[in-house]
């Protein structure tokens, strides 16, 4: 293959879910502006109809459907219709995911950290518990096996999960249950790289650090949220969504023929330790 063409994705079908916003947006646009035709899950119809619109207008291949990723059979539905639309199927995000609300600690907008006492173990609900579990552990199990159905037939594909740094670091700010999940997904994302590799369908997750998006209500949009941060993160910014883009098309590409089951953190330096 030509150098030229390792990252091409030109003609692929590609499913992100929660990709009406934030850095499923940004997975949907870098692969769509490169040539792929692209389907968009996600649980805000608003937001579906205004991105796809959008994207629409801008001449790309972009189609979208409301799906929540707890409910599983319209998942597989939904990949189905996506087939019947693209006619292939090479390239799933699974994406969607939630904040698990405050964590033990006070929220990086504050210059001291105190401890919350609303985000202690002994107040965290079942309920609370539950969502998260369900959407960010259980809608990435449900979204890989809908992959995996229509993947291993044809012996090809790639696979990339949304994990976070959160699955092997500890963060204090952040629900029990978030933690959880994302290092759940990580090593779910490893066992289906390994079932799967035997039939050359790669499975890789990113792991971003802090990136300006909509979870939590758009928090990390606030200016003191972000300046805050920045103070913390090595490379002394935050992450945007366009920042995501260049490793999402090298894990949807050929260029990464010959890697799976690797999560690769994108966190402008924030799990390296303590920023100068
Ligand atoms: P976002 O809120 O901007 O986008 C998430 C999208 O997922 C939204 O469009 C939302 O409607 C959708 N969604 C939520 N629940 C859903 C459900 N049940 N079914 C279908 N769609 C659903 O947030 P984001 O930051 O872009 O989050 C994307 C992923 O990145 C998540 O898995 C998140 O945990 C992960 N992540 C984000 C950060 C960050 O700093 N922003 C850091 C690490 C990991």
């Amino acid at each position: 293959m030509k150098i030229s063409e390792l990252f091409s994705v030109a003609g692929y079908g590609v499913i992100v879910t929660g990709g009406a916003s934030g850095l499923g947006l940004g997975y949907a646009e870098a692969l769509a502006e490169n040539g792929a035709r692209v389907t968009i899950l996600d649980v805000d119809g608003a937001r579906v109809d205004a991105e796809t619109k959008r994207l629409q207008a801008q001449g790309l291949a972009l189609r979208g459907e409301v799906v929540d990723v707890r409910d599983h059979a319209a998942i597989e539905r939904a990949f189905d219709a996506a087939v019947a639309a693209h006619g292939r199927l090479d390239v799933v995000f699974a994406n969607a995911g939630i904040d698990s609300g405050p964590g033990f600690v006070g929220s990086w907008a504050g210059a001291q950290r105190p401890r919350n006492p609303e985000g202690a173990l002994e107040r965290y609900t079942d309920e609370r518990w539950n969502r998260v579990i369900d959407i960010n552990l259980n809608g990435i199990f449900a979204t890989l096996r809908a992959g995996a159905r229509l993947m291993r037939p044809q012996r090809s594909g790639r696979m990339i999960v949304t994990t976070s740094v959160a699955a092997y670091q500890c963060e204090p700010a952040i629900g029990a249950a978030y933690m959880s999940a994302k290092a759940g997904a990580a090593h779910l994302m490893r066992q289906v790289a390994h079932e799967l590799a035997a039939y050359q369908i790669t499975v890789n997750a990113i792991a971003p650090g802090f990136f300006a998006t909509n979870i939590g209500g758009g928090h990390a949009k606030q200016p003191a949220v972000q300046e805050a941060m920045s103070k913390a993160i090595p490379m002394h910014r935050v992450g945007f969504a366009d920042d995501i883009k260049g490793l999402a098309l090298f894990l949807a590409s050929p260029a990464s023929a010959y890697v799976t089951g690797q999560q690769i953190s994108i966190d402008g330096g924030w799990t390296l330790g303590v920023a100068d």
